[in-house]
Formats: structure tokens, sequence, C-alpha cells
């Protein structure tokens, strides 16, 4: 099985090579030449699956030529060992709760398997890799957690200083082990250059630098296995088709879902769900596509995205052509982007008054990203009344706990903690300050690290 780049000017890798490049060397995203199906009964047989069972009976798919079966078993198994509930809403609406993993976010699902999977060929090949990442917060304290012990790879997370939450916090610096956490007296976009700088720099090569970050592919896959789950779990009859709508920001989620159903998922409409960075749904109603820069501050605060990178997939996946900059440089086929998605913007005002109703009348705990999933898809079903009886599903990609003081200002209440975040208030934290100054970070990077 080979990927191909969205540029189409580099050439065709391995899984293995496209994991560990991340980006292809034209700049483009890589995805799969050809896209595996899975057969009706195939999928049938998913009813009687645990997670991790179909987890392997997707990842097997890709990957049957470059990992024995036995190891894939075992790399899932270790990553998917927390639950995924379904929670019944009303009427045939649930929604899929992706928040029980060691950070409490859907970003989980993807990091660990990826991180696995790294590892895996990494000491195949007595390789060794330096994971650099700028964050603002949630995917810094997802890949520090998902690479957190692993062999072959060591992390470097850079965080400013006075724009993460403590508990964001908390969930990097209280790791230790291959994870050094450092804290930067600067905003998110130093960070970011600083990262991107050392990517750049001949001097810091020999340290194997890798990002990490969503684009890769192997953030891709671990991303189509809780479509299948749900529909295992929800719907009942071979072929019945079941509605997802997905909260989205960099749209990898999504993604995920469409190659879900390329490969031969049931699926009758995903609906995409935005905040105010409604670049997506203005394309979908009017054919233009423009990027929002500066990117629009909204409450549900990880799909503050102005230029969607997964987007260049998407557009490829219907016989388009996007490059980085957002041009379409081939337009993809309207009729059936119709056909599979419904685009729809929800504002912060929407997004407040779904969380206080949906626990009103339901009570149904929602976070910032979870109720604009959730508010596309009512309405979806106001525009689209046949769909009624359709098994629906919105994916609640955080948990509650993470919000604190939105969800007690709506709701009067502190949400529990899952058991993933309790504790966290005693554990021992270990930091790095450094200035915001390049070559202080680099001659960190040098003193501290280097390959035997
Ligand atoms: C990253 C993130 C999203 C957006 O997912 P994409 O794959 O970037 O579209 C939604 N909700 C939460 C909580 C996230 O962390």
């Amino acid at each position: 099985m080979q990927y191909y780049s969205t540029n189409l000017k580099a050439k065709q890798v391995s899984f293995k090579q496209a994991l560990l490049k991340g980006l292809a060397d034209d700049g483009g995203l890589y995805l799969p030449v050809e896209i595996p199906a899975l057969t009706v009964d195939e999928i049938e047989a998913m009813r009687e699956m645990t997670y991790p069972q179909i987890a392997f009976a997707i990842a097997r798919k890709y990957l049957h030529e470059e990992v024995p079966d036995a190891d894939l078993r075992r790399l899932v198994d270790s990553a998917y060992d927390y639950a995924v509930p379904l929670e019944h809403v009303h009427g045939s609406r649930y929604l899929m709760r992706l928040d029980q993993g060691p950070t409490a976010s859907f970003k989980d699902f993807a990091a660990r398997l990826m991180g696995r999977l790294m590892q895996y060929f990494l000491a195949q090949d007595k390789e060794n890799l330096l994971i650099l990442t700028a964050t603002s917060g949630d995917t810094g304290s997802a890949i520090a957690n998902a690479f957190y012990g692993l062999d072959n790879i060591k992390v470097v997370v850079l965080y400013p200083e006075r724009e993460v939450t403590p508990r964001q916090r908390k969930q990097m610096t209280t790791l230790g082990k291959n994870v050094q956490i450092v804290s930067i007296e600067g905003k998110f976009d130093d960070c970011q250059a600083m990262v991107k700088r050392a990517f750049s720099d001949p001097e810091l090569e020999y340290l194997k630098l890798s990002s990490a970050n969503s684009i890769n592919i192997g953030r891709l896959l671990p991303q189509t296995m809780y479509y299948f789950y749900s529909y295992a779990r929800l719907t009942k009859a071979p072929g019945e088709e079941i509605v997802f709508s997905v909260p989205s920001g960099n749209f990898g989620d999504l993604m995920g879902g469409l190659l879900a159903r390329r490969m031969g998922l049931p699926v009758r409409r995903f609906v995409v769900a935005t905040n105010s960075n409604d670049e997506f749904p203005v394309y979908m109603d009017t054919g233009v596509y423009r990027i929002i820069s500066p990117s629009r501050n909204c409450i549900s605060s990880a799909m503050n995205v102005g230029h969607p990178s997964n987007v260049a997939r998407l557009i490829a996946l219907y016989g388009g052509q996007m490059d980085e900059k957002g041009n379409i440089l081939i337009q993809p086929e309207p009729e059936k982007l119709h056909r599979d998605m419904y685009a729809v913007s929800i504002d912060d005002a929407e997004t407040e008054k779904t969380i206080v109703s949906t626990y009103q009348d339901y009570k149904a705990l929602l976070e910032p990203h979870g109720a604009v999933g959730w508010a596309g898809l009512n309405r979806y079903l106001e525009t689209h009344p046949e769909d009624a009886e359709c098994v629906c599903v919105s994916l609640e990609t955080a948990h509650p706990a993470k919000f604190p003081e939105k969800i007690r200002e709506l709701l009067s209440l502190d949400p529990a903690l899952p058991p993933s975040l309790q504790g966290l208030d005693d554990k021992a934290e270990s930091v790095l300050p450094l200035r915001h100054d390049y070559g202080v970070f680099k001659k960190f990077l040098i003193d501290n690290y280097h390959w035997a």
C-alpha cells in the first residue's frame, strides 16, 4: 500500500515513511492511493467486537504489509485501554464521548496509536526521534502523554508561560521521564516560531527532529475507528444508514469519518459543525474558499482555525486539488460534497444556549466543542426531517471538567473530574523556564540531547 502527496509532486511512500516524515517533500499531505474497503459482513462482525478488536480490524487493512498481526494487536490493545461511552440523549440521538483517555480529549485516540506505531518502526531500524511541539494547551498534553515512557523517542514541549491554564500545564509537567516541558516567556506564536526554526536549522539535523503534528497520516487512521465502533453498537440492520455530527477545527476528525465512509461504512450524512471560523460552511454555500486570518476567537478554542490543513485532504478525496495557501487549483465535484456533508457554523451565543438547553431538557452535559456538534445536528434535523428516525451520533471531543469556569457560569454546577484528571493537583511539577531567545533554546537542545 502506497501513500501519495496532495500536492502530487513528491514520490509515493509506504505508511512507515509517511508516518516518520509527517509532511511530504512537496509540502503536501499524505493520503492512501487506494482506500481499503470492508465488506458488509466484515462490518456486521464488528457488532460482537470490543473497541480494540474493531481498531485492529481497521488498522490491519492499512498495515498488514508492514506490521505483523500479533504486533499490531499488541499496539492497539495498549493504545485503547479506556472506555468509549455512547450516551442516549433522546429519540434516535446519541453522544459519543471521546473524553476518557489520559488527557480527556479526543486527541488521545490519534496520539496514542501514532506514538506506538512510531516507536515500533524506530525500534526496527534502531533509530531515534526527538519530538518537538509547541502548544497552546491541549495538543501538547495529548502528545506528551501519548509518548510518555516510549523507548527511542524523546519529547520536548514548549508552551507560552502565561497562556495555558493550570490544569493544562499540570497535564504536561507532572510526567517526567522522556518528556521535557519548557515554558517560554512569550506567546504561543513565539513558541511555534522557535520550533519551526529548529526544524530548519542544519546544525540540529543530527537530532532527528519530528513534529507529530495534526497533519501526520498516523493521526488520521486512528480517527476512522470510533465511527465504525459507534455504528456497530447503535445500528441494527446490515446497511442501515447513520448520521454523524463532527465539531471541526483542523478537520482531522472529519477526515477520519470521510475515510471510514469510503471504506464502506453506511453514513447518510456528516454534519460538519464549525464555530464562527466558517470558511468551510461558506465554501459549501458559495463554492468560494477564503481563509480567515487571524482566526476568530470562540469559546470552543481548540476549533479556532481559519485555514484547516486537512481541507486539502478533503478536497483531494473528492477529486479536486488545493495548495497549502488554500487556493483551489481543481474544484471537487460539488454534488458529491453536498451528498455526503452538511456544513454549518455555530456562534458562541448558540453554543452556550445549547449547553444550557441540552442539560435542562435531557440532563446531558456538553462542553463548548461538543455543543457546537450538537447544535449542528439539531440544525440539520430541522432542515432534513426525513432523517429524524436515523441513528444520529454527535461527537463530544473533550470532557466538560476541562472547562469548569464556563460550565459553572452557565449551569451553576461543577462537573466531576474524570479519573485521568484526578490527583493532578498533588503531583510534583517539573518545568524548565527559558527566555524567548532561539539561541538559548538551541543551546539547551545541543547540551541535553544526543543519540548514542
Ligand atoms: C482538536 C479539537 C477539535 C477539532 O478537531 P479537528 O480534528 O482539528 O477538527 C475539537 N474539539 C476538541 C476538544 C479538540 O481538542
